[in-house]
C-alpha cells in the first residue's frame, strides 16, 4: 500500500506543498515542532534513509538545502536544525525545523496547534523565497 507521504506527492491527500523537483517533494509537517517544520521527502517510496541510493540521497541534502535556505529567509531563527526519525511513517524523510535553541528540536515536546490559515501564509512565504532563490 502507498505511504501516506506517496499520497500527498500525488496529490491524493492535501499538504502545504513548499516545493518539488523531479525526485524530492517538500510540504509542513502537520503537527509542527516551530513554524515552518518542513517534511522533505524523496518521490520514490523507500522506508529506511540509509537504504536510498547515493545519487538520490545527495539530490535530497541539495534539496533540503535549499528548502531549508528558503525557510531561514521566512522564519526568524538561529538556524534551521535537521533530524531524521522516521519512526511513524515508514517513508524516508527529512525534518527542516527552525530552531533557535536545543529545546527546539525535542520531539517528545508538544506540537504546534496551527490555524489553516496560519500553515497557508507559511507555507506561501517558503515557497516564495524558495522561487525566489532558485529561479
Ligand atoms: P517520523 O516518521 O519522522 O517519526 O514522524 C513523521 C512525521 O510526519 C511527524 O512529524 C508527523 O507529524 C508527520 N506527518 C504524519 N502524517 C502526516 C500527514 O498526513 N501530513 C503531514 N503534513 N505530516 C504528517
Amino acid at each position: 500500500m502507498a505511504s501516506i507521504f506517496t499520497k500527498i506527492i500525488k496529490g491524493e491527500i492535501p499538504s502545504y506543498k513548499i516545493a518539488e523537483n523531479d525526485q524530492c517533494f517538500a510540504f509542513l509537517d502537520i503537527n509542527p515542532l516551530a513554524k515552518g517544520h518542513t517534511l522533505v521527502v524523496p518521490k520514490k517510496e523507500i522506508d529506511y534513509l540509509f537504504d536510498v541510493e547515493d545519487e538520490l540521497y545527495r539530490l535530497l541534502f541539495t534539496f533540503s538545502k535549499q528548502v531549508a535556505k528558503a525557510i531561514e529567509k521566512v522564519i526568524p531563527c538561529e538556524r534551521v536544525g535537521i533530524a531524521v526519525l522516521g519512526l511513524e511513517v515508514p517513508h524516508a524523510h527529512i525534518h527542516l525545523i527552525p530552531i533557535n535553541s536545543i529545546y527546539d528540536i525535542e520531539f517528545s515536546r508538544p506540537k504546534l496547534k496551527l490555524s489553516e490559515e496560519e500553515f497557508k501564509d507559511i507555507a506561501s512565504g517558503i515557497r516564495q523565497e524558495y522561487e525566489k532563490i532558485n529561479q
